[in-house]
């Protein structure tokens, strides 16, 4: 198995975390998202342990809640020390509705209106991350309105390729994200922060992509941050508290991808950051990592019931579900990699070719294609891995489908995370 809390029990069935998923399915109905919370937990520990092992005073890894973004899921995370980052007031106001300390949350993403940074500065937001001049101006204006010095990080794009995806790499000179450092215009976008007297500009982020399976994209970004840092220090005297180098780790999806160790991974970072600090006689700021992938991708698995099994004589065999890209639009978007396997034959060898279709009215409503399932048959249910970043944040009411049920097991008893959506909730906002 892919994952170590995955097993087969003696009827042939796949389990998670202990649990029978046909009987999980048979509970809870399908499509079914089990989350595994002792997994969620284990995957912060890592991160907690290694920063406070390896990184300056002071750094502290948030979990970057677009991934999957609710409100027990958040309960988790902050109970093991983690702080949060947002991307919009929509996620802000879950973060804040699951009573997480605002204090350590920080408000991204490329477009802010005055309505979102009027909100955030109500709430009580921890830190923005500011992208641009004009989003500056409004923050310092409506700060001063409301009586407050809001704290920013600038958001600065370092220039890097960390040859990944390219929908999802966001580091480049050219990206739509923060402002670049090659041009000059960080340098004066910083300078022109510090006139601002409702900000207090506390230091600079950078996010270079995400699925990256090697520390030295992150270590070139910090290499170029904190040159900049130095830069800011010698013609500006300016202190840099955070450096915040985002979040990107990679997760193994498939039995191909690369095993990945985070600590290590963060190790060969801080000596990096500690090398490079001493290099350009700068003390370390507090480093800031914002993984979301790597805290939740593989801690959840979907469960479908399979409804047909089609071949077309001479072509190619489609297996349909009753699910898709409503509950993960990963394939359809960017050609994602899963592991998919047929969880009630999950003890027979897995040798049918075939195609796993979603059931939307859309050709491209595939979580799958080319893969090996166990004798596929209707009524089997089949379990997609690592589901649990980027699908049910990114899930949609297309083709007026419900979105699906999240459970959340830990030390074999079961809870709803997320409840399943009802035709009722699809009329919601009809008048
Ligand atoms: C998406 C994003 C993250 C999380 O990336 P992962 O690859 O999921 O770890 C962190 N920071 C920012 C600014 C992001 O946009």
């Amino acid at each position: 198995m892919l994952y170590s809390n995955l097993s087969v029990n003696e009827k042939g069935h796949l389990t998670i975390a202990g649990l029978d998923a046909v009987t999980l399915v048979e509970q809870y109905g399908s499509p079914l998202m089990v989350l595994d919370e002792n997994k969620v937990r284990e995957n912060c520990r890592t991160y907690i342990d290694a920063v406070k092992k390896y990184l300056p005073t002071g750094s502290k890894p948030l979990y970057a809640g677009k991934a999957f973004c609710f409100k027990s899921l958040y309960n988790i995370i902050e109970s093991e020390g983690m702080g949060a980052d947002v991307v919009s007031p929509g996620e802000l106001y879950v973060v804040n509705a699951a009573n997480f300390p605002l204090e350590y949350v920080y408000f991204h993403g490329n477009n802010k209106t005055d309505e979102d940074i009027t909100f955030a500065i109500k709430t009580g937001i921890g830190r923005f991350v500011a992208d641009n001049r004009d989003e500056l101006i409004s923050i310092d204006r409506i700060a001063g309105e409301n009586g407050k010095k809001q704290r920013v990080l600038l958001r600065l794009s370092p220039g890097i390729d960390p040859h990944t995806h390219a929908k999802i790499s966001t580091g480049n000179v050219d990206s739509k994200f923060g402002t670049a450092i090659e041009t000059g215009q960080a340098t004066e976008l910083l300078k022109f922060a510090l006139t601002l007297k409702n900000i207090e500009v506390e230091g600079f982020h950078c996010h270079i992509g995400s699925q990256i399976f090697e520390s030295e994209p992150f270590c070139d970004a910090a290499d170029i941050m904190l040159r900049f840092v130095a830069d800011a220090k010698e013609n500006l005297g300016f202190e840099t508290k955070y450096l915040n180098l985002g979040g990107g780790f990679g997760v193994r999806y498939v039995e191909s991808h690369p095993k990945i160790d985070i600590a290590d991974n963060i190790k060969k970072l801080g000596e990096h950051v500690n090398a490079a600090c001493e290099r350009f006689g700068i003390t370390a700021p507090a480093i800031l990592l914002e993984p979301g992938r790597s805290i939740v991708a593989d801690t959840c698995t979907t469960l479908y019931r399979i409804g047909s099994v089609k071949t077309i004589t001479g072509y190619k065999s489609y297996v349909s579900i009753d699910g898709g890209m409503t509950d993960n639009p990963r394939y359809a978007l960017y050609g994602s990699e899963y592991t998919v396997l047929n969880a009630s034959k999950a003890d027979k060898s897995a040798d049918f070719v075939c195609t796993i279709a979603g059931r939307c009215c859309e050709s491209g409503d595939l979580i799958q294609e080319g893969v090996k399932v166990a004798s596929p048959e209707r009524g089997d249910i089949l379990a997609v891995l690592t589901t649990g970043a980027y699908n049910y944040s990114m899930a949609s009411n297309y083709n007026r489908i419900c979105r699906p049920a999240v459970i959340i097991v830990k030390d074999g008893e079961t809870r709803v995370g997320i409840r399943r959506e009802t035709f009722e909730d699809l009329i919601r906002y009809d008048m």
